[in-house]
């Protein structure tokens, strides 16, 4: 981010978007919903209105599946790849030149400091867009030698989804919409996208950015509303050949269980409860804080939240005082101030739950090192919160929390790394894993041996070309690299008499 924060006049901006009246986006028109319902969206961090959402239903899918369809039939699959290119190329330059109204924007509507959105969450945002962009023209089939007698040319070609339904969370509204967005444009789909109801509001704005950089009408739509409602209708409509979804897995299962009445292609990005394993020989001065950041950064609503560490018996008291600090000094806030780290979680529910699972883990015998306790009304603000002397089975270990709350455990042996690796391994997610070890042999062991989908050794972060997404309940496929944009096209084998 640039050094500057943000000016006034932006976050008037950001404001007065907010509360403008406000449709949803099929064939390049904004309109109200058929139902002309609506809903309201608030802040967390003010619990103050902050605008007017259209509410879409059935029969907007309906219009929206009808104006892709057509859109791809007669625009989008006749351009040239580098047509798409371009366009993905301006959006991404639209997105950064609005870079901080956008940050506010997702800071008013979400919570997370506007920091930490520019910096993250824009600017994955702003590169997923360009890393995209090249695959345009870059998506190739084979030839292939086949075996009949006779003289044949064969081959295969890469053909995308007509049209795909985008549904995404609201943990990270703007770069989960990109990162859904931007494959599926490369490859060739024509997209509606469903912003999670918590938080529509930067997905609106990138609606009428695309709109400005020229995607033609019908390509990208875009419908607020409910889950079990308009989300629900997306993934039941017959004429959406492919869901990409983003969210917990109790909604996940109902998608596969519904797409399976339309035989739709399902890719499925899901929870996780992500191990931080800090061996004897970590370099603490940096596994500390990163561990620190990487469960309280965004308020740990974050699916790789790293919510269990593991320390070795040698290093456990300095990780625990260390994450134990580092929380302390956490400044929580309103977003929108220049001191806030951790903004609020993203809803009273939200806030609930979190709270229930600390109450949860002292029953169970666990201890509050840190924490554990809801704070300042005027949001839903949480104390970032430690826990100790848990047990491999309590429910605070097994299950997402997605807020603030990290368990820390020690480990014994730092040579038995099948034992570290089951230890690690033992839930039923495989989103990410985090090693710190300065021995390269036993840091390649584990990360063999780990269950993850995405293992980072002594730092990293995330990578559009980097493909990313869950083992076992974490989810199906990948999202991201050359996979993530293959996932948006089916193979088709051309056999040629010759
Ligand atoms: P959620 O599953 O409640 O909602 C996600 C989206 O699905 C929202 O847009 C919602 O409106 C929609 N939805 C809800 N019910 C639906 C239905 N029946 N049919 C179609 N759509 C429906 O999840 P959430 O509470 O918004 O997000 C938190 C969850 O997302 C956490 O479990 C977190 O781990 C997960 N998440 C995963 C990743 C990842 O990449 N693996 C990233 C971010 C969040």
């Amino acid at each position: 981010m640039s050094e500057r924060y943000f000016d006034a006049d932006v976050r008037d901006g950001a404001e007065t978007f907010a509360r403008t009246k406000h449709g949803i986006l099929i064939g390049g028109e904004w309109r109200d919903a058929v139902s002309a319902r609506v809903f309201e969206t608030y802040n967390p961090a003010t619990k103050s209105l902050l605008g007017v959402i259209p509410e879409a239903g059935a029969e907007d899918v309906e219009l929206a599946v009808d104006a892709a369809s057509r859109a791809f039939n007669e625009i989008w699959s006749k351009l040239p790849p580098s047509e798409r290119q371009r366009l993905l190329w301006r959006l991404g330059d639209a997105v950064e030149a609005h870079a901080d109204e956008l940050a506010v924007l997702e800071t008013l509507d979400n919570g997370k400091p506007v920091r930490e959105a520019r910096v993250i969450d824009i600017r994955n945002a702003i590169e997923t867009l360009r890393y995209c962009a090249g695959w345009a023209t870059k998506l190739t089939g084979e030839t292939v030698p086949v075996s009949f007698p006779g003289e044949w040319h064969s081959f295969t070609v890469r053909q995308p989804f007509p049209v795909v339904g985008l549904i995404v969370p609201w943990n990270a509204p703007i770069m989960m919409a990109i990162a859904k967005l931007a494959p599926a444009l490369a490859a060739g789909c024509c997209a509606i996208l469903k912003p999670a109801e918590l938080t529509s509001l930067t997905a609106l704005r990138i609606g009428q950015l695309t709109q400005e950089v020229g995607f033609p009408p019908g390509v990208i739509n875009i419908l607020t509303g409910a889950g079990r409602g308009v989300g629900q209708a997306i993934v039941d409509h017959p004429g959406i050949e492919k869901i990409s979804f983003t969210g917990s897995g109790a909604v996940g299962q109902q998608i596969i269980s519904s797409a399976a009445r339309t035989m739709k292609k399902v890719t499925l990005e899901l929870g996780g409860k992500s191990a931080v394993v800090i061996m004897q020989d970590a370099d603490l001065d940096k596994a500390i804080p990163s561990a620190a950041r990487g469960i309280f950064g965004n308020a740990g609503q974050i699916c790789n939240a790293g919510s269990r560490i593991y320390a070795h018996r040698s290093v456990y008291d300095r990780v625990l005082q260390g994450v134990a600090d580092f929380a302390e000094k956490l400044v929580v806030g309103n977003g929108l101030l220049p001191s806030t780290q951790m903004g609020p979680l993203i809803s009273q529910a939200q806030l609930e739950r979190v709270c229930q699972y600390v109450a949860l883990g002292r029953t169970d015998g666990a201890s509050v090192v840190i924490g554990g306790n809801a704070e300042d009304e005027t949001g839903y603000f949480m104390r970032p919160t430690v826990v100790a002397q848990t047990r491999q089975n309590m429910r605070i270990v097994q299950e997402e929390i997605f807020g603030p709350v990290v368990c820390v455990q020690r480990f014994d042996d730092n040579n038995a790394l099948d034992d570290l690796a089951m230890l690690a391994n033992a839930t039923e997610y495989g989103l990410g894993a985090v090693l710190w070890t300065r021995d390269l042999s036993s840091a390649h062991r584990l990360a063999n041996r780990m269950r993850a989908g995405t293992i980072r050794i002594n730092g990293g972060g995330l990578d559009p070309a980097l493909p990313f997404g869950g083992m076992k309940k974490s989810g199906w496929g990948r999202e991201s690299g050359r996979e993530g944009v293959e996932a948006f096209t089916e193979t088709k084998s051309v056999i040629v008499a010759l």
